[in-house]
């Protein structure tokens, strides 16, 4: 498989190449030459596959002629190694929960399947240089990179967050693992850290020295293991619905989007066979894709904070690669594409009412979600949806826990993280501050 420069002004390269750089010279994201079309005799097999499988045959076409097979189906196991379960909160409103992971985040799947590529290509003799991965984080992203990359030989991590500004749990999981994984505590904003990182990858000398590389989901290979969920929850939804004929309702899909790599990567697996029905993007008041929808105006704005801060992206980079799946056809992006925008009150009554009324707990981002099923649902009486729930309520204790006026219990999974020790890098907000700890050989 080869990926083009949506730029369309740099030479295309492999698996391999699009993963170790991230994005093409000229800026622009990859996207691979084909997608790759499921026979309908393999669609049907895939109903009932073990997960490891079906997740090896899903990424093989996408990394042919670099990875060898028994390589990826040990990627794909461990990639996709805890549970997807899609659960009933009401009768048409089903939520996929992503968040059984490491770092109970929907982020753990790409940054697992990602490092452990880029594991791979470092054992290469090709390469005998260490990649750097870079990674500005509002919380969710940083947590799940260094989890996935910790340990991974020829890879170093820097994450750079916000002081302050992420919640608990969060900057535990960024700033307790130790080895090949540092964390930079940077005095400012999450828009400081990414404008950091920014001109860190235009900085030449920068790059040629460290190898940097950039871990969210422009780079391929965190964004299209995404595609997993979809066949996930299509199994599921095949094994609670399907008749004696093989029929089964639409599966409809409510993604709670923000830089739209997620919804993208349902898109693609769509595009590629699998039987899924509508999408739906669920935004929080930054609302570009939703007014696009609705006036065919691409406006990009600053970003406005939201309780949902996960989603809080002024500029969606992964919209130019639905508007490639759909060739840049507007009727055909809003036969396949519906967005709502839902805002911070009505985010916090849906968690508070759900819970209530379907003991169910939501963290912002599923809520967001929730909320735009049921605007679509109300469009639409006789449909079904599935909304992705991206991660644990307990990320976000301030905003859930005033919502249902309880607590929420740490699972299991999380509590040793409480009496491990914090380590963290303090930072100036500034790209001088930042080249500087670097050449200073950190
Ligand atoms: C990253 C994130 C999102 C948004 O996903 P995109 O692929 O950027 O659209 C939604 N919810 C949570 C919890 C996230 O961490």
């Amino acid at each position: 498989m080869q990926y083009y420069s949506l730029g369309k002004n740099s030479p295309n390269v492999d698996f391999r190449t699009a993963a170790i750089t991230g994005q093409a010279p000229d800026k622009g994201l990859y996207f691979p030459s084909t997608i790759p079309k499921f026979t309908a005799a393999q669609i049907e097999r895939f109903k009932t596959i073990d997960k490891a499988t079906l997740a090896f045959e899903v990424m093989k076409p996408y990394v042919a002629g670099t990875i060898d097979d028994a390589s990826l189906k040990e990627i794909c196991a461990e990639t996709i190694h805890f549970d997807f379960p899609l659960v009933p909160i009401t009768e048409d409103i089903l939520s996929l929960e992503l968040f059984h992971g490491p770092t109970l985040a929907f982020k753990d799947v790409g940054a697992r399947f990602m490092s452990r590529c880029l594991g791979y290509f470092s054992k290469d003799k090709k390469a005998n240089k260490t990649t750097t991965v870079l990674v500005a984080t509002s919380g969710d992203t940083g947590g799940a990179v260094a989890n996935g990359f910790l340990g991974v030989e020829g890879v170093n991590v820097i994450i750079l967050y916000p002081k302050g500004k992420v919640s608990p749990i969060q900057e535990l999981q960024l700033t307790t693992c130790g080895q090949n994984i540092t964390a930079l505590e940077v005095e400012g904003s999450f828009d400081d850290c990414q404008a950091i990182v920014k001109e860190a990858f235009m900085d030449a000398a920068l790059n040629a020295q460290f190898n940097l590389t950039s871990a969210n989901s422009i780079n391929v290979a965190r964004w299209l293991p995404q595609q997993l969920y979809y066949f996930f929850a299509w199994q599921q939804w095949v094994a609670k619905y399907q008749d004696a004929l093989g029929n089964y309702p639409a599966m409809n899909m409510v993604v709670p989007s923000g830089n739209f790599g997620n919804i993208c990567a349902g898109m693609m697996a769509k595009a590629s066979g699998l039987p899924l029905g509508h999408f739906i993007a669920a935004c929080n008041a930054n609302d570009v894709v939703t007014r696009y929808l609705a006036t065919e105006k691409y406006e990009v704005r600053q970003a406005i904070a939201t309780v949902s801060n996960a989603m809080d992206v002024g500029n969606p980079s992964n919209f130019v690669r639905i508007m490639e799946i759909l060739e840049n056809n507007f009727p055909a992006l809003t036969n396949a594409l519906s967005s709502y925008s839902i805002d911070d009150t009505n985010t916090k009554s849906t968690i508070a009412r759900v819970y209530k009324t379907n003991n169910y707990t939501l963290d912002p981002h599923g809520a967001v979600a929730f909320a735009a099923a049921e605007i679509y649902l109300a469009n639409h009486p006789q449909a079904k949806t599935i909304i992705l729930e991206t991660a644990h309520p307990v990320k976000f204790p301030e905003v859930v826990e005033e919502a249902i006026g309880e607590k929420i219990a740490i699972p299991a999974s999380v509590e040793f993280l409480f009496d491990k020790e914090k380590i963290s890098i303090p930072l100036a907000a500034n790209f001088a501050a930042f080249k500087n700890w670097m050449k200073e050989g950190k």
